[in-house]
């Protein structure tokens, strides 16, 4: 009996895929430089069948990988050689809508916008907007904490999640909730990025729409007084929905593939968005319209209309893939400084440009100060790439010599699990990863993720002295 024999008892044909070129399709999620072939692809439907799934892997010593849309931008989702794939694309019902109290229940299959498109209507929405919200998953969003645009004001993915039912390592069905006593379990899963166990049921808070919203762009001849514009802004006691930034580079890159109309003679286009009650969004603006010219803002358009709004935010929520107009490759980094630092680590990230004459596209959460450098390079170029490996780890050195982190919202992943080390002591990550071992002690949900070097569960780090055998 193999794990293979035992899932094709449980599954029909048509959902456990073994055939190569099928398999092939699942090879990498959206850092597509990581890349295996699963041993095997399942398509559960139901919370019963992906703990089918997991107890099958469980009694083989098989690990297994959770897969949303793959969307992921730090090879999270990467597949295992040696392991199951469970993907939970057929997971899409939106189980159950309650205004009155505000929530709703949905598969981890659904995606972010699908959320919004069900309660629009009526006047409801889900907060968290990520750039990719018309395909991720809300299960991704979970094991990403996902963050977006309007995360400076409304908070991330787990400021929204109320309560999940999960299967854990070992093939349980147990439900987590804030309303729980004890420890935040709930906290701790959002987050983990698929190695505590696979979300199968999402309860989400619903927002009410606001009365009113505009969106202004700025447009500002340096990024260095677009950013004095955003700490104006914050400094004057203004909390916008939004404030996003792009450099000239990924002003040009957007214009190119979507022409939104940005200023092209700008150095930085900032985007604020303001939302509340009319007068107040009213007042805002003003301020923020003096702020914008005091700091030295050449342009500045409010978006007349829900279509002018929408081509303001289509040039921003295309930046990613834009850039691939102008630049045959990229590595999309995502870290995180203190507002306050923001023109320095931009002034370093321009003198790494020059240092190893590799183009660096800035986009940004200024609010947040989480940073999106988009390292260009050519991959037919020799040396290249690995310029731009560098270059894009010397980024991230920046952020933490000045107080911020390696990821602000893409997760750790497989890709910056060799970057932890840099941000953690030896004792941070090993208490990390005590709490991976208390949901997962045999290491199977999504291994060689997050942590540098897996440590085995069995293993007793430190004893106490005086208390033979006590664990600390
Ligand atoms: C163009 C573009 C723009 C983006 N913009 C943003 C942005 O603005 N903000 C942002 O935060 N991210 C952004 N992302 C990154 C990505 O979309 C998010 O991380 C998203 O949450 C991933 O969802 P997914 O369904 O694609 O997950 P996947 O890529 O399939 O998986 C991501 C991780 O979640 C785990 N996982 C998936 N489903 C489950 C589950 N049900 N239970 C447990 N673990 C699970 C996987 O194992 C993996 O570790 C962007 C990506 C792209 C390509």
């Amino acid at each position: 009996m193999t794990v293979f024999d035992r899932l094709e008892a449980v599954f029909p044909p048509d959902r456990v895929i073994t055939d190569p070129v099928r398999l092939r399709t699942y090879e990498c999620d959206g850092l597509t430089y990581h890349r295996a072939t699963p041993m095997v692809v399942v398509l559960p439907e139901t919370a019963e069948e992906v703990a089918a799934v997991v107890r099958a892997c469980a009694e083989f010593g098989v690990p297994f990988v959770a897969r949303g849309s793959g969307t992921g931008l730090s090879g999270g989702a990467l597949p295992r050689s040696d392991g199951v794939l469970i993907v939970t694309s057929r997971m899409r019902r939106i189980l159950s809508v309650d205004l009155d109290r505000r929530q709703a229940v949905v598969e981890p299959g659904v995606t972010n916008l699908a959320i919004t498109e069900a309660v629009r209507d009526r006047g409801y929405y889900y907060a968290p907007d990520p750039s990719s919200q018309q395909i991720c998953s809300i299960g991704g969003n979970v094991a990403e904490n996902s963050g977006g645009a309007h995360c400076l004001k409304y908070g991330f993915t787990v400021n929204h999640v109320q309560a999940l039912e999960i299967v854990t390592p070992d093939g349980e069905i147990v439900e987590i909730s804030e309303d729980d006593f004890g420890y935040d379990l709930l906290g701790a899963f959002v987050g983990s990025e698929g190695t505590l166990g696979i979300a199968t049921k999402i309860t989400v808070r619903l927002m009410r729409a606001p009365e009113s919203v505009t969106t202004l762009l700025a447009a500002f001849e340096t990024i260095e007084a677009g950013g004095q514009a955003v700490s104006s802004i914050v400094g004057a006691g203004i909390l916008p929905a939004a404030i996003e930034m792009m450099d000239a580079l990924a002003i040009e890159a957007a214009e190119a593939a979507v022409a939104c109309g940005y200023p092209a003679d700008a150095g930085a286009v900032l985007i604020v968005e303001l939302d509340g009650p009319a007068p107040e969004v009213e007042s805002q603006l003003a301020e923020v319209i003096a702020i914008c010219v005091a700091t030295g803002s050449f342009e500045q358009r409010v978006a007349a209309s829900a279509d002018e709004r929408a081509k303001i935010w289509k040039g921003r929520k295309s930046a990613f893939a834009a850039v691939g107009r102008i630049s045959p490759a990229y590595i999309v980094q995502d870290g995180v400084v203190p507002r306050t630092c923001l023109g320095e680590v931009l002034a370093g990230i321009d003198a790494l440009q020059d240092e190893f004459g590799i183009r660096v596209a800035n986009v940004f959460h200024a609010g947040d100060g989480n940073l999106h450098p988009l390292v260009l390079f050519d991959d037919t170029a020799p040396g290249e790439g690995e310029r731009a490996e560098v270059v894009s780890g010397r980024i991230l050195d920046l952020c933490i010599l000045h107080g911020g982190s390696i990821t602000g919202e893409h997760g750790v992943g497989v890709d910056k699990a060799r970057y932890m080390p840099r941000m953690f002591t030896d004792a941070d990550l090993d208490t990390m990863q005590r709490v991976r071992c208390a949901f997962d002690p045999g290491g199977r949900s999504n291994p060689g993720k997050v942590f540098p070097t897996p440590r085995l569960c069995g293993e007793v780090p430190r004893v106490r002295k005086g208390s033979p055998g006590e664990i600390f």
